[in-house]
């Protein structure tokens, strides 16, 4: 069964190269824009790439297989055009996801956790209750009031982080200036890049929902992260 595996694969592949090509033609072939969506036209490459890359992700997950699945993956990824240890061949999660917890209907106190990014009804843009016997509309402002806590909450964790020096990797809290004591340059310890990469998912939100507050909001934050 293993042995058929890898030529029905790459026959999976050739059509989907055939049919779909560069993605860009057609709206159907598009990749999806979702709130979560982050990763740019380079990271995504082709339809075929992006098969190629899921299947080899998911299959590597087995590692009785290893060996298998790393021939395969170099010649998928081959006959797609794409080198084995470039950055486009490596898997990444398409659809970044968050969750606000514990949202409460207003309506009949229902309870739940709600996705953001990845749930099929929010994507849709129908924020209506979960349960069964209610299925009332959330209430719009409610959700954006939440939204902008949790962005509060992730400015604040920034702001508020420990410095860490870059010489002798000494942490640093109120201090002033931007040296440690030995005279190196102070540091964050969380990175800007992955902080502004978790506000930007906010900005995706705020834009695909048209939550206004919450995007200018996000968009000051951002422009605040970029000069520092
Ligand atoms: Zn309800
Ligand atoms: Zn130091
Ligand atoms: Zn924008």
């Amino acid at each position: 069964m293993r042995s058929s595996f890898s030529p029905r694969l790459m026959s999976h592949v050739r059509t989907i190269e055939q049919q779909v090509g560069s993605g860009r033609e057609e709206p159907r072939h598009m990749f999806p824009q979702r709130a979560g969506s982050h990763l740019s036209a380079e990271q995504l490459g082709t339809p075929a790439l992006a098969f190629v890359r899921s299947v080899c992700a998911i299959m590597s997950l087995d590692e009785r297989v290893e060996d298998e699945v790393a021939l395969m993956r170099k010649n998928l990824l081959r006959m797609v055009h794409c080198k084995e240890f470039s950055d486009a061949a490596v898997f990444r999660e398409p659809c970044l996801s968050f969750v606000l917890r514990n949202f409460i209907c207003t309506y009949c106190n229902d309870c739940c956790d709600l996705d953001v990014c990845r749930d099929a009804d929010i994507q849709a843009k129908r924020w209506v209750c979960r349960s069964p016997a209610c299925g009332m509309p959330y209430d719009r402002d409610v959700v954006e009031q939440r939204l902008m806590e949790e962005v509060q909450r992730a400015g604040a964790a920034f702001q508020l982080q420990d410095l860490r020096c870059r010489k002798c990797a000494q942490t640093a809290s109120g201090h002033m200036g931007d040296r440690c004591a030995c005279g190196g340059l102070l540091e964050n310890t969380n990175a800007p890049p992955k902080h502004i990469s978790k506000l930007q998912v906010f900005h995706n939100i705020a834009e695909h929902h048209s939550f206004e507050l919450l995007r200018e909001t996000v968009a000051w934050l951002l422009r605040e992260g970029a000069s520092e």
